[in-house]
Parts: structure tokens; C-alpha cells; sequence
């Protein structure tokens, strides 16, 4: 075992995060140990830090759910899983229960989220079911000259834009439009884009847009713009490219209240909206445009862990990329990270690294 195995832990809200030695670090049967790669930083590590989101499991509590890892020891029933790289899913359904069965592992009863039901991964190593993980082959990630920690974003923010392009049936000639194009839509954009649809990608930061152009058949900055001037434009530009004018699949990653709104009004008739990732916020929707448009709208919390070997896949075969949306940094400075991710300074997504192989984020 590298590092000397120690958690930073939440002990209340905006109380800065306390690092303690782990005491315990037996997996159980069904269970394993995983020394952490990478650990990144989610809106909602966010909003159970400051928020009035609570965590299931009460404090002091680790957070971080978009981990990746070695398996370093595990139980008698998980003893493949010894010395492999994995990516542990956000949300970790029992796999043997009713809507588990039924493949809805979203609402599993005894799904447990790391960060959330049990502590998370800012954190040197982390006890996790074996049921779900994602094995990740080194050989190949080593060919691509990505980084394990790299991956941990495949643990939510990647999966869950991906679960979302499945959900939403993007296939060749659609027309999809990503509401936020940062530390998710950016993925959300990518993937879009390779399932066959042209995308559409929206923000208020030119960084962000100035990214993920290239990716994208059309920008737009949403500064200054009302929703009815963006649906303008990108009727527009579906009319010059010969796209429909109806059916548009809108993904909403930006998280905010004012671009969930936003997304609402963008609107055609037959759209479906995605709501990737999950906010607190109220929005109004008016039902005429659901109704009348046979319009639907569909939460999408996580992604099923049946998904995350093809959303891995178009990492290790460069279709989707991840290096240029994260930033990293060492796990012991993650009350400056939160204090910088809060504070919408970060320029990317922040994965947190703790010290357990020596290389420099
Ligand atoms: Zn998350
Ligand atoms: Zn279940």
C-alpha cells in the first residue's frame, strides 16, 4: 500500500474539509478496496457542501463520487477484481432487486452512491461493492497516454451525458442541443456527436465554447441572448443545413436555474429535454409546450453500470475526449479547490489526486 490511507472529511456545512486516518479498510465478501487515482469535483459535492442538500448518510462524511482506482484487496466473492484498474460507478445499485432486474438501477433502493451513502472518495483509498465496477485495461489507456485519474469524470459526469444521448434515442440526423458545454455538456457534445447527430453547443463563458467549437457544428453564446433569439438562431441554422425544424433533442448540462429555463423555451414540437445531473432549483415549465408540441421532458439521474464499458470505449478509442476538460490537483488542497469551484474560478472540472503514486497532477 502506497500512501498512508487517510480521508478528508465534511464535518458540517462549509466547515472546512478535516483529513483523518482511516481506520478501517477490511472489504467485506461481496466487496473491495481500491487505492484512488483520481477523485473529481461534482455541482454536487458542491450543493452538499453549501447548499441545503443533504447527504443520505449523515456527517462527518467523505464526499466525492467519480472515482477511479486500483483494486488492491478484496472479499472472497470479489477476489477477480485483485490488481485492476477500475472506474467506480456514481450510483451503485444492488443489481439483484426488483427495478434492478428491470434495468432502472437509477431508483434501486439499496443503490449506495460514494459521497453520499457512504464515504466518498476524496480520500487516499475507499472500501466499494465489487457489483457494477468497470474495468478499465491499462494496456490500452497506457497506448492513449491518458491517466487513470483521467477517467474518474467517466464515473459520472461522462456516463451521465451518456445514459442521457441513450435515453434521448440520439441516432444519425438529429438535430441536439447541449445547454452548457463545460465540465459535463462538453461530453455530453462529444457524445452527441458520435452517435450521428449534429450538435449544437450553448454557453455564457467563450472559454467553454472556444473548447468544445470544434466539436460542434454551431456555438452560441448565450450572453445577452433571451431563449427566443437562441431558438431563432438555431432555426436558422437547422434550416441552411436541410435539419428538421421539429424534434430537436435539447440536453440541459448547464445546472443553473436560469439555463434550465432557458432550455425549457428552446422547445419544438416532438423535442425531447434531457435534464442531466441533478439541481435543487425550481423551474417553471409552461405545460402548452409540452402539451400541444407532444413535447417530453426526462430526468436522468446517473447511468446504469451496464453502460460504462461503451462510454469507456469511446475514451480508449480517442472518440470522445477528457484530458482538456478536467484539471487536477492534489487531494490535500481541496478546501482551496471547492473554494475555487464555488466560486465558478475553476477553468475545468477539478479531479483531486491523493498522493498514493507519487505523480504530480
Ligand atoms: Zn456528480
Ligand atoms: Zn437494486
Amino acid at each position: 500500500m502506497g500512501a498512508t490511507p487517510v480521508r478528508w472529511v465534511m464535518t458540517g456545512k462549509g466547515e472546512p474539509f478535516v483529513c483523518m486516518p482511516i481506520d478501517t479498510l477490511s472489504p467485506g465478501p461481496d466487496e473491495v478496496l481500491i487505492e484512488i487515482a483520481g477523485c473529481g469535483v461534482c455541482r454536487t459535492d458542491l450543493s452538499f457542501y453549501y447548499d441545503d442538500v443533504p447527504t443520505r448518510h449523515g456527517l462527518p462524511l467523505t464526499l466525492g463520487h467519480e472515482i477511479s482506482g486500483h483494486v488492491i484487496e478484496a472479499g472472497d466473492n470479489a477476489l477477480w477484481w485483485v490488481d485492476r484498474a477500475v472506474v467506480v460507478p456514481a450510483l451503485i445499485p444492488c443489481g439483484h432487486c426488483d427495478p434492478c432486474r428491470r434495468g432502472l438501477a437509477a431508483i434501486c433502493p439499496n443503490r449506495k452512491m460514494p459521497g453520499n451513502d457512504i464515504h466518498g472518495g476524496f480520500a487516499t483509498h475507499i472500501v466499494v461493492p465489487a457489483h457494477g465496477l468497470c474495468e478499465v485495461d491499462e494496456a490500452r489507456l497506457a497506448a492513449t497516454g491518458i491517466g487513470l485519474a483521467d477517467l474518474a469524470v467517466i464515473a459520472d459526469a461522462a456516463t451521465a451525458s451518456f445514459h442521457a444521448v441513450v435515453e434521448t434515442g440520439v441516432g444519425e440526423g438529429d438535430l441536439v442541443v447541449v445547454n452548457g458545454v463545460g465540465g459535463v455538456g462538453g461530453y455530453a457534445a462529444q457524445i452527441a456527436g458520435t452517435f450521428g447527430a449534429t450538435v449544437v453547443g450553448i454557453d455564457i463563458n467563450a472559454d467553454k465554447l472556444a473548447v468544445i467549437e470544434k466539436r460542434c457544428a454551431l456555438t452560441l453564446n448565450a450572453c445577452g441572448k433571451t431563449p427566443a433569439e437562441l431558438k431563432e438562431a438555431i432555426a436558422a441554422f437547422a434550416e441552411q443545413r436541410g435539419l428538421p425544424q421539429n424534434g430537436w433533442i435539447i440536453l440541459e448540462c448547464s445546472g443553473s436555474r436560469a439555463g434550465r429555463d432557458a432550455a425549457y423555451q428552446l422547445v419544438t414540437q416532438r423535442a425531447i429535454v434531457a435534464v442531466v445531473g441533478c439541481s435543487m432549483d425550481r423551474v417553471e415549465i409552461r405545460d402548452p409546450n409540452l402539451m400541444h408540441f407532444r413535447a417530453r421532458a426526462v430526468e436522468n439521474a446517473g447511468c446504469p453500470p451496464e453502460l460504462y464499458p461503451q462510454a469507456l470505449e469511446l475514451v480508449l478509442n480517442g472518440r470522445i475526449k477528457v484530458t482538456e476538460f478536467i484539471e487536477k490537483h492534489w487531494l490535500d488542497e481541496i478546501n482551496e479547490v471547492f473554494t475555487a469551484a464555488h466560486a465558478g474560478a475553476l477553468k475545468r472540472r477539478g479531479v483531486l489526486i491523493p498522493p498514493n503514486d507519487g505523480t504530480a497532477p
